[in-house]
């Protein structure tokens, strides 16, 4: 998918920051080895009068052209056989003076011969979550931090929130190790604080590793983006491409939002186009069915209900909005 113009300029940031520091770290390197082994200092020089004697003698027509030349890379092999020694006999590494890139593949320059480097795209997912963080406010979740004990082992032996809540999160983990472009649509259902955000936090930050886009964000503050974009001053951006187009895309609280004709057809062409396009969604909210269908028609409830599998949240310690609710 294509990204806003911003992630690939904060991406382009990214990359100089990491040749600057690893120049950075070079110039470091040097100062100490030369200090605790002048002889370096002399050989790096003579290196590179060699280099630019190669280079004069490269492009001079003198009939002695050859030997001068043969005789600065004997030269050169010689000095560089030196540096490796002198590296080695201090306990330093081999390469130790030469920059030290983050991507060895593209010297992070991102790009290798006429082609992105890997490394490229990896940050171009990297700036994209941390933008999905910015938006929602909060930071991505982990599975390890959904905390179990905090909900209740009383009632129905194998229909406690203890029980029934560790097979949620079994399901939400297992979604989230196998998600592909054929991963089912979620609806995370029950009462705020057991645990929605958390989880659906979870699995964007893991789906986000393994290289798929993913937009998370309220749903009412998508609704409030797209107002903007289509209504007001701010034309510039085509937030709702992103929305239609991302890999998986989140929309958590459905319902707190104020509810406009606005809101009800936005929700259903972001439904509706991504079912139709093969796109999962996962739709988090506190309403039930019937109240979905008084809020956005049953329009609206008949693709959730039909087209979405349906996770239950349960539990009801208060505890739980301080731990899990986030
Ligand atoms: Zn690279």
């Amino acid at each position: 998918m294509a990204y806003e113009k911003a992630v690939y300029d904060r991406v382009h940031q990214l990359l100089s920051q990491r040749r600057r520091a690893a120049f950075e770290e070079q110039a470091r390197r040097r100062r100490e080895c030369y200090e605790r082994c002048p002889r370096l200092a002399q050989v790096d020089g003579e290196l590179r009068r060699t280099g630019a004697g190669v280079a004069k003698a490269v492009i001079s027509a003198g009939a002695d052209r050859g030997e001068l030349l043969e005789g600065l890379r004997q030269r050169g092999a010689a000095l560089a056989e030196e540096k490796a020694r002198l590296l080695r006999e201090n306990g330093w590494p081999e390469d130790y003076l030469k920059p030290p890139f983050t991507c060895p593949d593209c010297q992070d320059t991102g790009v290798v011969g006429n082609r992105r480097c890997h490394c490229y795209g990896a940050l171009l997912r990297q700036v994209e979550a941390e933008r999905i963080n910015r938006q929602s406010g909060l930071r991505l979740c982990s599975f390890d931090s959904f905390d179990l004990r905090y909900y209740s082992r009383e009632g129905r032996p194998g229909d406690t929130p203890f029980e029934v809540m560790g097979e949620v999160l079994a399901y939400c983990k297992d979604y989230a190790a196998h998600f592909g472009l054929h991963s089912p649509n979620l609806l995370m259902m029950g009462a705020t604080g057991l645990g929605k955000t958390h989880l659906s936090l979870a699995i964007a930050s893991q789906v986000i590793q393994r290289g798929f886009s993913v937009l998370y964000g309220s749903f009412g503050n998508f609704v409030a983006i797209l107002e903007r974009e289509k209504f007001g001053a701010d034309r510039q951006g085509d937030t709702l491409a992103s929305l239609l187009g991302c890999d998986l895309l989140i929309l958590d609280d459905l319902g707190s939002e104020f509810s406009t004709p606005f809101a009800v057809s936005t929700l259903y062409t972001l439904v509706n186009t991504r079912l139709s396009a093969g796109r999962p969604t996962i739709v988090n909210t506190n309403l039930t069915f019937a109240e979905i269908s008084q809020a956005y028609t049953d329009r609206i409830t008949s693709r959730l209900a039909g087209s979405y599998v349906d996770v239950r949240f349960v539990g009801s310690d208060v505890r739980l909005a301080m731990k899990n609710g986030l």
